[in-house]
């Protein structure tokens, strides 16, 4: 230690920074971190949370409306959307705050500057000092992919500018299939703004089920929001306040923005990565790491959004706190990564956890489906047209659930527990032998007795 400043230096207060530092110096370590923004990291300054409180305020629409069904008389609504982002903005504050103090708690040192690599062992802050570490955590995340360079592209907005918007534009141009255009395309349509949708795919949510990807499609344009697949933005031309998009197929559409969410790239640019020797993983531009989440360089690990691996928040946070149990804790702590749960907080809302049946069939013999699809007991009254999808994935020979996908209300909430039971590879059986809970529209998954569909994959034979 006597040659270093710091027994543990973090780049990065997100997630899975604030994590490490907090657990590393519980364990008696030296940490500073280094933050170039703001502590909280992505989720919680424009990500998850500022997302979700534009999710819940956007819903709010849909419960008018389908308030008259049950007897309610709402003479008139509007709508400020000033007041939404100002209030949104002092809760990220709030946040930010306590992220703040509660590092300080645990004894970590905060440097509100960026850091860079001169050497595997030495930082160089912005403000020209050096830190000499013993380990170095890269917890740098990750930024919105821009694209191609296409003529106008300085007029697009990623999710970044969507939380500041001094206005709410009536119509926006969103090119992404993936989870964040389409909860912006459900936070804008919620708020009143004409929405269309591009994806140069066939369809939306590219990896997800394929049930699940065309029944929020068709759920999404029930609710008003256009869809357009297999094109491309080639072009966005700008008149004053307004905005023309070209696209691949020849067509074009008018609108006050044009917002892109076409991927996240790993924040790896400009780290002084060569200096210390640290290796990218060819196959996803992240950092290369082991299972320990070790680098290619001994004293230096990587976790959360900037290795790419599963760039979600709670997967950041048990990587920090892995890495930080294991090198501070002497208590070595891999992460198993099978079975996350995921949520796409679209409208309606996609909770997902374990296999899609593709994956399923190609990696397990027999595939017993279980499928429903139905009217939720709300729309009865209030005669919304949509149809919530439940689906269980089940191996055929030993029984167990391998997959649950959820479209509809409170999906992301249901998925939750059912990500216990897939974890602790619950069978079918198991499913079938809980009470139901009744009325709710998760009784459902433990009362699909016949199975939609049984896939046998013969075993091949010798001619
Ligand atoms: P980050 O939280 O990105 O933190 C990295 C920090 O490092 C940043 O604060 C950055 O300023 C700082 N930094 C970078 N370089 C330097 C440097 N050289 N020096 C000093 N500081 C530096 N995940 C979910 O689980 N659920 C969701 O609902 C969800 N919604 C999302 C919605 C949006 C719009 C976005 C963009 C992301 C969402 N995510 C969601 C993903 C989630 O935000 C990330 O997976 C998570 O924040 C990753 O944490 P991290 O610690 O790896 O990186």
């Amino acid at each position: 230690m006597a040659d270093y400043d710091v027994d543990l230096f973090v780049i990065g207060g997100g997630s899975g920074g604030v994590r490490a530092a907090r657990i590393a110096a519980g364990h008696g370590a030296k940490v500073m971190v280094a933050e170039e923004y703001r502590m909280g990291g992505t989720c919680v300054i424009r990500g998850c949370v500022p997302k979700k409180l534009f999710v819940i305020g956007s819903h709010v629409h849909q419960e008018i409306e389908d308030a008259a069904g049950f007897g309610w008389t709402i003479p008139q609504v509007s709508f400020d959307w000033p007041t939404l982002v100002a209030n949104k903005d002092k809760e990220i504050a709030r946040l930010e705050a306590a992220y703040t103090t509660n590092v300080e708690k645990s004894g970590a040192h905060i440097a509100k500057t960026r850091a860079v690599f001169e050497d595997a062992h030495t930082l160089r802050l912005a403000t020209g000092e050096t830190v000499k570490a013993n380990y170095v955590l890269i917890a740098t995340g990750g930024a919105p992919n821009h694209g191609p360079e296409i003529p106008g592209i300085e007029h697009v907005i990623s999710s970044n500018e969507a939380f500041h918007l001094a206005e709410l534009p009536r119509r926006i141009v969103i090119q992404g299939g993936g989870y964040i255009a389409l909860e912006f395309a459900g936070i804008f349509a919620g708020f009143g703004s004409d929405v269309t949708v591009i994806y140069r795919g066939d369809n939306i949510l590219r990896g997800f089920d394929e049930d699940v990807r065309e029944h929020v499609r068709s759920e999404m344009e029930k609710r008003g929001i256009t869809i357009l697949t297999g094109c491309t933005v080639t072009k966005v031309d700008r008149h004053g306040k307004e905005f023309t998009t070209h696209l691949s197929n020849g067509s074009s559409l008018a609108s006050e923005k044009v917002m892109f969410a076409i991927g996240r790239h790993p924040n790896v640019a400009n780290l002084g990565l060569e200096k210390a020797g640290v290796a990218i993983n060819p196959n996803n531009g992240g950092i290369a790491v082991d299972a320990w989440s070790k680098s290619s360089v001994s004293n230096i690990y990587a976790i959360g959004d900037v290795t790419h691996r599963h760039n979600l928040t709670p997967v950041a946070i048990r990587e920090g706190h892995a890495f930080a149990d294991t090198v501070f804790g002497k208590r070595p702590v891999q992460v198993d990564h099978s079975n996350i749960p995921t949520a796409v907080f679209s409208q309606p809302e996609v909770g997902m956890v374990g296999l899609t049946e593709a994956e399923a069939r190609a990696q397990f013999s027999h595939v017993d489906i279980y499928k429903t699809s139905f009217r939720p007991i709300k729309a009865t009254m209030s005669g919304r047209d949509t149809r919530v999808l439940m689906k269980l994935v089940v191996d055929g020979v030993s029984d167990r659930v391998l997959g649950c996908h959820i479209v509809g209300d409170c999906a992301a909430e249901t998925i939750q527990a059912v990500a216990i039971a897939v974890k602790m590879k619950a069978t079918k059986a198991d499913f079938d032998a809980t009470f139901a809970l009744h009325p709710t529209a998760a009784e459902e998954l433990v009362t699909m007795r016949t199975p939609t569909v049984r896939y046998v994959r013969q075993a091949a034979v010798a001619p």
